[in-house]
């Protein structure tokens, strides 16, 4: 490989910072060094926004706590031992990909770490896997309280709009029982369950997922 010495169009890459660098480097050393070390500067790295996009804890002002999260009923769908993972979704499972990223949060708006959330929902067609664990899983929130889940839109089922259920469950505290639901849906208004409290905010993405912002607060006793 060709290595030009001191190309200043490399440095123009690596930005004002780095040619400020080289510059000292080369007082200090010289150019005919400088001409074998550029090529192993590493390559300019890609700056990604974090996956997390959902805003951090309201502020609060002294004396205010923010309402614990709706519970709702359980349902009869639930089952315990679910297996641990972020992702629900499984090879040539049909249906609208759906990630849904948020916080759990205490009544203070500080973020929850290790809380558990269990989520179980219904697939596409609306039938749920009673006989094993398809479309369940349970996580815990990391240091900042952030969950994610990956799964798919839920369908209809008689008598009930598009929900996913969950339990969140703050460390050594009591369990909130309650579920989420989808903006635009006909039948929300004719769900006895649903409340607008419990709506995801989703965003359609350009490849046809969806993703969606859901924070929870949670008792913490
Ligand atoms: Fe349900």
């Amino acid at each position: 490989m060709t290595r030009s010495p001191f190309a200043p169009r490399r440095l123009v890459r690596y930005g004002a910072g780095l040619a400020v660098a080289l510059t000292i480097v080369g007082a200090t050393v010289g150019p005919a060094v400088l001409a074998q070390t550029l090529p192993v500067q590493p390559a300019p790295v890609q700056v990604t926004t974090p996956a997390q996009t959902t805003s951090t804890a309201p502020a609060l002002t002294v004396g205010e706590t923010l309402p614990l999260t709706l519970a709702v009923t359980e349902g009869p769908y639930f089952k315990a031992n679910s297996p641990e993972t972020t992702n629900l979704v499984q090879d040539g499972m049909q249906g609208t990909l759906l990630t849904i990223t948020g916080q759990v949060l205490d009544q203070n708006g500080n973020p929850v770490a290790n809380a558990l959330l269990d989520f179980w929902q219904a697939n596409a067609s609306g039938a749920y896997d009673n006989s094993g664990y398809t479309l369940r899983g349970h996580q815990y929130t990391d240091a900042n309280g952030y969950y994610t889940v990956t799964t798919v839109v839920p369908g209809l089922y008689p008598g009930r709009t598009e929900h996913i259920h969950v339990k969140v469950q703050a460390p050594n505290s009591s369990v909130l029982t309650t579920q989420v639901f989808f903006p635009g849906v006909a039948q929300n208004s004719r769900d006895s369950i649903y409340d607008p409290s419990l709506l995801l905010n989703i965003t359609s993405n350009a490849d046809g997922t969806q993703s969606a912002a859901f924070n929870f607060v949670v008792p913490t006793a």
